[in-house]
């Protein structure tokens, strides 16, 4: 379990006051920063035999190496089956049939009998349940159950970089614990730690989020992908077939992805109208300044707004080639 530089303050004072912890917390901060690292981090340390003494996970004792493999039986992990191979990379692939993207009420129903059972050492009890909003509202009402009645010595970590989207009636059942990104010389002096090069460029384009940007640098060769420069340089020439050309290549792409990175490149041309420099694509620059005298503010202003509205239904089985191709004709339409 490893603890990021940029939450060591923040997990100090958490672990210092671990005789009186809330029974449930709400980890909340943008996306790709460590969240969920940090709720297993904390939940290593309550676990843990023989804390240091600032309360930190040993790494060595019986309970550590429980956690580390995923099978300490006093901690339990909610998430969606469709993360697992993310979560768990180095564990066997969940069951193919089970591709949720939601938590499902059996998994909140799994835990019942786990409560009443007692712990395996007489310790705390720890669940972590990720990402905290993407529930239904029947789990989330049972979720909502859980929280209102407090089992002793069990602690709940919530994690969510959308906290806004999650039910009033379960944030406010939490002690918000809020983190903040690391500054940019702590993120990428953790990346040049992972021997990521060219670390500036992978975390410019993934918005500063250290952990997407390491784990983008694991299996893409270039910080910018290569159908994005191609796109914008089509659309630069106003080359009408070359943006089409590159169907084949985005269409196969996750919609979410896709659209993080368009919302990027809109973001940038943003800032080129405000004469501000790109931020995210930062190679592109002169070739995002001539698409920004190209198009008004609010024109792009409207395109973003449209992309962010996609965002809320990206894992909805949409014909991908009818809304791909509606992408590309309305980025066409703003620049040419
Ligand atoms: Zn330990």
């Amino acid at each position: 379990m490893q603890l990021f530089p940029w939450f060591e303050a923040i997990a100090n004072r958490f672990l210092k006051n671990k005789a009186q912890l809330a029974h449930a917390w709400l980890l909340t901060g943008a996306q790709g920063i460590g969240k969920f690292q940090l709720g297993q981090f904390l939940a290593a340390s309550l676990l843990c035999e023989q804390p240091s003494a600032l309360g930190h996970a040993c790494g060595v004792c019986q309970a550590c190496h429980w956690v580390d493999s995923g099978t300490h039986p006093d901690l339990k992990y909610v998430y969606p089956a469709a993360l697992h191979t993310q979560l768990f990379p180095e564990q066997e692939p969940a069951d193919k049939e089970q591709k949720s993207q939601e938590i499902r009420i059996e998994q909140l129903r799994a835990l019942d009998d786990w409560f009443y059972a007692s712990t395996q050492r007489a310790g705390f009890r720890v669940v972590i349940f990720y990402p905290a909003h993407q529930i239904n509202g029947v789990t989330a009402n049972a979720l909502l159950k859980i929280l209102e009645e407090p089992m002793p010595r069990t602690v709940f970590f919530l994690i969510s970089s959308q906290a806004p989207l999650m039910l009033p009636t379960i944030r406010s059942r939490c002690q918000i614990m809020r983190l903040n990104s690391p500054t940019k010389e702590q993120a990428l002096s953790w990346l040049a730690a992972q021997e990521v090069s060219h670390a500036e460029q992978w975390l410019a384009a993934y918005d500063g989020a250290p952990l997407t940007a390491w784990h983008a640098a694991q299996i893409d060769e270039r910080p910018i992908p290569e159908w994005l420069e191609r796109l914008v340089m089509a659309l630069q020439e106003r080359q009408r077939a070359g943006v089409y050309a590159l169907l084949p290549i985005i269409e196969p792409l996750a919609f979410e992805h896709l659209l993080t990175a368009l919302q990027r490149l809109l973001m940038d041309i943003q800032y080129c109208q405000f004469t501000i420099e790109a931020r995210h694509y930062v190679q592109l620059q002169g070739q995002l300044q001539q698409l920004a005298q190209r198009s008004s503010p609010q024109a792009v202003a409207f395109l973003l707004n449209q992309l962010t509205q996609s965002q809320s239904t990206a894992h909805h089985p949409f014909n991908q080639k009818l809304r791909v191709h509606r992408l590309l004709d309305q980025l066409y339409g703003a620049f040419a």
